[in-house]
């Protein structure tokens, strides 16, 4: 029903011409690329082309993200492995019968059934963190999990088993559990990853998925406008240009359809502050040094911080709203 009002709504404009048909190449003038998560093969090459890439599609395993200040830190510690790196991973440590319990309920939690056409090409590419589990009781403890050189600094400590998160922006606010590709149902992703000690209140951004995915490299590709780099003609929006989610897709094609009017009126083109939402989500996708840049939800990991320090994380987050919300209120006004 909402699909349909949308369209109907759309028909009702006399200003737009609706063609229903796949879109092979780019036209000229200002357009808008907005094909989603499955957009078409020929257009999917012919967009890899244009940009350089050797493809547009993937077959996404991802892991899940975790709000920095959820990580418990009582049961946790910052190093990397034998000391070597930038201080980028926080280590979440359990005993053997941690261990053992978390490798129990691992093996036996729920999972996604994949589509036929994703079964060869995902397990090509990566193992799921389930089934690596299922190859023996220990597989984890010489794989992702491994404890050497992740003795504790300060109590020198010895660890069974070692999950490790990698920062996954420069502030310290996400963290990405390394080597933890799922296919387990988000429902049981929280479950069973929670039994982790240092995670057992996280908060989890953003849950593992294992499935097809077509988004351009935003960080590489656009600019704060959601307009290309190399040509300013043209704009991407939704979850092809490195968002993910119904509101996040809808909120980058109404910020994409403004600029490209801008661009048409010859005005300068709206650049929201990372203090909102639609503006810390834009900012993220266009400048994430993540090596590997993956569609981000709407999460107040991404939003920037505050000038004080609020602990509480509730008022934090109501403080960040009411911020974000000034903002964006005064922005309105001045399109409007
Ligand atoms: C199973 C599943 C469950 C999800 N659940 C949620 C949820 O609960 N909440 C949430 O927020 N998000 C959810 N998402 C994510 C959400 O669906 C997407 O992020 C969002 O729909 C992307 O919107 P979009 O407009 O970018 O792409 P789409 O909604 O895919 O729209 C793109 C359109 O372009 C068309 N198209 C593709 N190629 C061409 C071409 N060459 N020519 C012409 N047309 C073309 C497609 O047919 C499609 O109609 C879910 C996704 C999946 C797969």
């Amino acid at each position: 029903m909402f699909s349909k009002s949308i369209t109907d709504k759309i028909k009702s404009f006399k200003n737009v011409n609706i063609i229903c048909k796949e879109v092979e190449t780019l036209p000229d003038g200002i357009v808008i690329i907005a094909t989603g998560p499955l957009t078409t093969d020929k257009l999917s090459q012919f967009i890899a082309k244009k940009f350089n890439f050797s493809n547009l599609y993937f077959y996404d395993a991802s892991s899940p993200i975790i709000e920095g200040n959820s990580i418990d830190m009582t049961s946790a510690f910052i190093k990397d492995r034998y000391d070597k790196g930038n201080g980028d991973y926080i280590n979440c440590p359990m005993n053997k019968q941690e261990y053992k319990n978390f490798f129990n309920e691992l093996i036996s939690a729920k999972k996604v059934e994949l589509k036929n056409f994703e079964k060869k090409e995902i397990f090509e590419g990566c193992m799921p963190i389930e089934v690596m589990a299922k190859r023996g009781e220990d597989s984890l403890r010489y794989g992702p999990l491994k404890p050497v050189g992740l003795d504790n600094p300060v109590s020198k400590e010895k660890y069974y088993a070692v999950v490790q998160l990698r920062r996954e922006d420069n502030i310290g606010s996400l963290y990405n559990m390394v080597g933890f590709q799922t296919n387990l149902t988000f429902a049981e992703q929280k479950r069973v990853f929670s039994l982790i000690p240092a995670l057992k209140d996280a908060n989890f951004i953003k849950y593992g998925v294992m499935h097809r995915n077509t988004y351009i490299n935003a960080p590489q590709v656009i600019d704060n406008y959601l307009r290309s780099k190399i040509d300013n003609n043209i704009f991407f929006a939704g979850q092809l240009s490195g968002v993910e989610g119904y509101m996040e897709s809808t909120m980058s094609g109404l910020i994409a359809g403004i600029n490209a009017f801008l661009m048409i009126e010859n005005k300068s083109l709206l650049n929201l502050s990372p203090k909102t939402m639609t503006g810390a989500i834009i900012n993220y996708i266009s400048n994430s040094n993540s090596k590997n840049f993956q569609p981000m939800n709407a999460n107040f990991g991404i939003i920037e911080p505050l000038e004080k320090i609020i602990k509480d994380n509730k008022l934090k987050k109501q403080e960040l709203s009411t911020r974000a919300i000034d903002e964006i209120t005064k922005i309105v006004k001045e399109i409007i």
